[in-house]
This record gives structure tokens, sequence and C-alpha cells, in this order.
């Protein structure tokens, strides 16, 4: 099988998971415990936290572990406008992950102000647009990188535009792959994840600005200096931390070879595969995610290029929830104005530091015949 869906960055690299085992066979001591097992799990949590807390630029003190990019999002949305209460209104762009878009919906159904901002045609959020949320007590939470185009937001014009508003940014998919800074961008919160950087799942952090007044969302046993509570994932953060430093010390190099492999593609079906359209602009992405439509999707069965790439070996996705055995389009492609079908017939492909050149030759030709053939059975 040839993956270029999100799990050709998902896999947990052998040298993190070498890093993790220990921790899993002999240092299984509850980091708040003080026996010396106990002590022990602490030092790697603190070590890996301040790692973490060095990749970004910020404080180890500004840092919590989480389980992931969906935890951190929630716990940002949901305790400002309600445990901190530093927000009456919560403004995100259209082209959030769910992790933001349905707390952003429950929110408003709670009676929260709620704003969804819409994106351009390539899916970035307009700065100017922006500018009338630049207000206290709002919330701005809008995504470094798109998961399912790869686009990037322009972090420090939007920091820019809103000086006065809190800004949050999931930067889930760009951790580790693009330069991050949250003292340069200015950022007052940050999801990251480790499963999209060959780390584990199930872990992430939360970046919180110091001299916020941030009270936990999930409360109980106080850990995380009683800002997340619940017994740290000792092997799941020092293997984060591995993944983390790897990725960034290898960025330059991961990034030109990933940016080699999508120009390949790029190259193969714009001359392999005709009338299609490509929803990821040349620049100012993420060097690892391709996506692209199908003008015409509405006169052939574009729900069946994935299925069909899927039967062939290749493993891509299109970013959209398949619902009843159909898939829903992709919320992203409608918010960039592209049609129903265009949206439900998107292929996404992810590449990573592993995919190689042969790769993405079978993927382009397999595609190709699968277009080709369902475009002449129509
Ligand atoms: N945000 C973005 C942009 C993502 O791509 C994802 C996962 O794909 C998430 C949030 C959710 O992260 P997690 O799977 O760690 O909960």
């Amino acid at each position: 099988m040839i993956y270029l869906d999100n799990s050709a960055t998902t896999r947990l690299d052998d040298a993190v998971l070498e890093e993790m085992l220990p921790w899993f066979q002999h240092g299984y001591g509850n980091a708040s415990s003080i026996y010396s097992l106990g002590r022990q799990a602490r030092v790697a949590v603190e070590d890996a936290r301040n790692e973490i807390a060095a990749l970004l630029n910020g404080h180890p003190a500004e840092v919590i572990f989480t389980s992931g990019g969906t935890e951190s999002n929630n716990t940002v949305l949901k305790s400002c406008c309600s445990e901190s209460d530093l927000v009456d209104r919560v403004v995100c762009g259209a082209s959030e992950h769910h992790a933001i878009l349905e707390p952003v919906a429950w929110l408003n159904s709670q009676g929260k102000q709620t704003f969804v901002h819409p994106v351009d045609a390539e899916g970035r959020v307009s700065i100017e647009g922006l500018r009338e949320e630049n207000r206290v007590r709002t919330l701005v939470s809008i995504m470094h990188a798109n998961n399912e185009t790869g686009v990037v937001n322009d972090l420090h014009s939007i920091r820019e535009a809103i000086p006065d508003a809190l800004l949050h940014t999931d930067a889930v998919q760009s951790f580790g792959k693009i330069p991050l800074d949250v003292q340069a961008l200015g950022i007052d919160f940050l999801s990251v994840s480790a499963h999209k950087i060959h780390g584990p799942k199930g872990v992430g952090a939360l970046f919180i600005r110091k001299g916020i007044d941030f009270k936990a969302h999930q409360q109980g046993g106080a850990q995380e200096r009683n800002r997340r509570s619940g017994t740290e994932a000792v092997a799941l953060i020092v293997g984060f931390a591995v993944a983390a430093r790897r990725a960034v010390s290898e960025m330059n190099e991961r990034a030109a070879r990933m940016t080699d492999l999508l120009t390949l593609l790029r190259e193969r079906i714009s001359t392999n595969v005709p009338q299609i359209s490509v929803n990821t602009p040349l620049i100012n992405v993420l060097p690892n995610v391709l996506n692209i439509s199908f003008p015409d999707a509405e006169s052939f069965d574009g729900d069946a290029v994935l299925q069909g790439m899927d039967l062939r070996g290749v493993a891509v996705s299109n970013g959209s929830a398949c619902v009843s055995g159909s898939l829903q389009p992709s919320h992203v492609l409608m918010a960039m104005g592209r049609s129903v079908a265009e949206s439900r017939a998107a292929v996404r492909f992810s590449v990573s530091k592993d995919t190689t050149r042969d790769e993405i030759e079978t993927a382009s030709a397999i595609l190709s015949d699968i277009v080709r053939d369902l475009r002449s059975n129509q």
C-alpha cells in the first residue's frame, strides 16, 4: 500500500518509539508521586516540556500537555468563555478544523457571541476583514496551516490587525514543518499535536502566554500546575518531544525533499490528468499537502476516485467526512467557493519525509487511469 493520506506523516518513527519504550516498560512511575520512580518520570516530563517550549520559543511554564490538538482547541475556546471568563466573543475562520468549528458552534448554542469569518478563494482569512474584530474580550482563532489544502495563514499580519484581541492558532499541521515562533508572532494560545510529525497519537500541547489568567477547563488532580488535570502520559510526552526535536532540526531538509515530491506530483497530474483544478496554491503553503478537484465531478462519480485509488493500493483522502456511505462535501473547499461536486470529489495527497519518487510516479499513474475510466463510463 502506498500511503499518501495522513498516515504518511502519522507513522511513528522507530527512533521515537525506541525512546518511548523504556517509559512503558520500566519508568512507569506517576510523575506526581514522590518516590524515585515518580521523580524520574517528573524529570522526563519536565525535560520534554523544556524542549517543546524551546522549539516554540516560549517558556516552559507556558506549555501544558494534553491528549492532542482536539483537546487543546476545545480547552482554549471553552476555558476562555467559561472557566477563565476572558472573552465575550469568539471569532474563527470558515476553513478551521472541526475541532474548532464544533466547539464554536456549541458555544453559540450556549448563547455566546460567535462569528465564522469567510476565507478567500485560496482559503486564507482576509486580514482586512479581521480588523473589525480588534476588540478586547474577543478571542480570534485562526489556524496556522490548513489540513486539507496546506494553505498557510499570515499570522504576523493577523496579529498586527487585531492587537487588542486574544489570538489562538491551531498549529497542528504546521508545527515541525514550517517555522513557528510564538514570541515573534505574538500568539496568546497555540495548539500542537504529536502525530503529525511522526510522534505518538494521543498527546499534544497547549501554549498559554504567561500573564494570561487561565483557569483549567479539565478539573481534577491539579496536574500541569492546575491547568489540566489528569495523570501525565509520560511515554507519550517523551515521544512527542523526541519527534518534535527531530522534526525541527531536520525541518529544512525534510521540507526540501517533500517540496520536490509535490512538484513531481503536480507535474505528473497536470500532464496526465486533464481537467483538474489544483486547490493548493504554489506559495505560502505547507511542504507536504496537495489538494486537487475535478470541475466536472458532477458528470462522473467523483466519490469513486478515492475508492478506486484505495482498491489499487493507494491511500489518499479528501478531508471530508463519510456519512452513511457517501462522502460529504469538504467544508474547506466549500468555504473557498468550490461547487458541491468539486468539494466532494477532491483528492488530498500528503507526503512525508519517507515518501519516495517511485510512490509518486505510481500514484499519479493510477489516478490518471481511474479518472480516465470513470470519465469514459459517464
Ligand atoms: N487541528 C488540525 C488542523 C488537524 O489537522 C487535526 C487532526 O488532524 C486536529 C486539529 C486534531 O488533532 P488531534 O488528532 O491531535 O486531536
